[in-house]
């Protein structure tokens, strides 16, 4: 329609011209044509390709326009800006045993650390479940208490009594038995996390297998920290236990103490447990989630032992 009217306007220019200028015309009408109808299936095709995109890369065709000439983009990104400065490292204690609140602990919806007690039932089952949901595994190593009976220590247990060459045995014993560890965490070990010639040696044993020990911190006069830095590792250690107190209420308060301590000081470790109590650990530790997400980022503690000590694992997982 345009050509035609063109057209007819420069009928009295001269033939030549009208001819020239109805060929220009049409060859920009095709080109715009081929264009309007080259580019759509273009984009077509590669969603056709991928039919799973959506769901694996919402960001790819969801993403925000570029802003034009270079300006901030204004989508706010969580993940990104909150890492800076609030991350939570929440080691859950206590898997192996099929303990209560197993379940409910998989089922949360960020990011924690999966501690599990060596040759029990469930032991190789829940380090790998949680090694399949991407969680990071510790082998929660039941070391002696300065009180308590020696029946909760549960299999494998490392005692201040024993030889070098037993403590180094039971370590050793203890990270083959649990697949995925890139870690310890001491189950009670009040006592031996006072001992320097015991902890020396376990401190040892991860250090020749790269990986680092998180201190839960069940002793005030733990030496388990400098001793990590002594030797080179992370002085990784719990800040909170989340359910000193077992009730879902006092889980949130806790986790309000999380929060503050993350923004202060930029990280917290914090510990909670499955077990006879573990449901409504669990419960708490969901309410807090909710409360806490916009403003703390949760990370699985080798995120964090990376960034904040720059460690460096030689470990190969198989
Ligand atoms: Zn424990």
């Amino acid at each position: 329609m345009v050509v035609e009217l063109e057209g007819g306007f420069l009928m009295n220019k001269g033939y030549r011209l009208v001819k020239r200028t109805m060929m220009c015309l049409i060859a920009l009408v095709v080109i715009l044509t081929t264009l309007c109808i080259a580019v759509p299936p273009a984009q077509g095709k590669e969603i056709a390709q991928d039919p799973g995109g959506m769901q694996k890369h919402p960001g790819v065709l969801l993403a925000e326009p570029v802003p034009p000439s270079g300006g901030r983009s204004t989508r706010v990104q969580p993940a990104e800006n909150i890492s800076d400065h609030s991350r939570v490292a929440m080691i859950i204690d206590d898997f192996g045993n099929g303990m209560r609140g197993t379940d409910e602990m998989f089922a949360l919806p960020v990011k924690f650390t999966v501690a599990v007690m060596p040759f029990l039932p469930t032991s190789e089952k829940d380090a790998r479940r949680a090694h399949e949901q991407g969680l990071d595994v510790l082998v929660h190593l039941p070391m002696e208490p300065n009180k308590g009976r020696p029946e909760w220590l549960g299999p494998g247990a490392v005692l201040t009594r024993m030889s070098d060459t037993e403590v180094r045995q039971r370590v050793e014993a203890a990270l083959d038995n649990i697949p995925f560890a890139i870690g310890i965490n001491n189950h009670m070990g009040s006592k031996v996390t006072g001992d320097e010639r015991v902890m020396g040696i376990i401190l040892s044993v991860c250090k020749e297998r790269g990986l680092f020990f998180v201190d839960s911190h069940t002793n005030y006069r733990s030496i388990a920290g400098r001793m990590a830095r002594e030797m080179g590792l992370p002085p990784v250690e719990n800040h909170i236990f989340l359910d000193d107190v077992h009730t879902s209420g006092h889980v949130v308060k806790q986790m309000r103490l999380v929060q503050e301590r993350a923004k202060s000081q930029t990280y917290c470790v914090t510990i909670g447990h499955v077990g006879v109590q573990g449901k409504e650990t669990a419960a708490g530790i969901r309410s807090g989630i909710a409360e806490l997400k916009d403003s703390v980022e949760f990370v699985g503690i080798s995120d964090l032992v990376k960034d904040q000590w720059k460690w460096n694992s030689r470990l190969t997982l198989p």
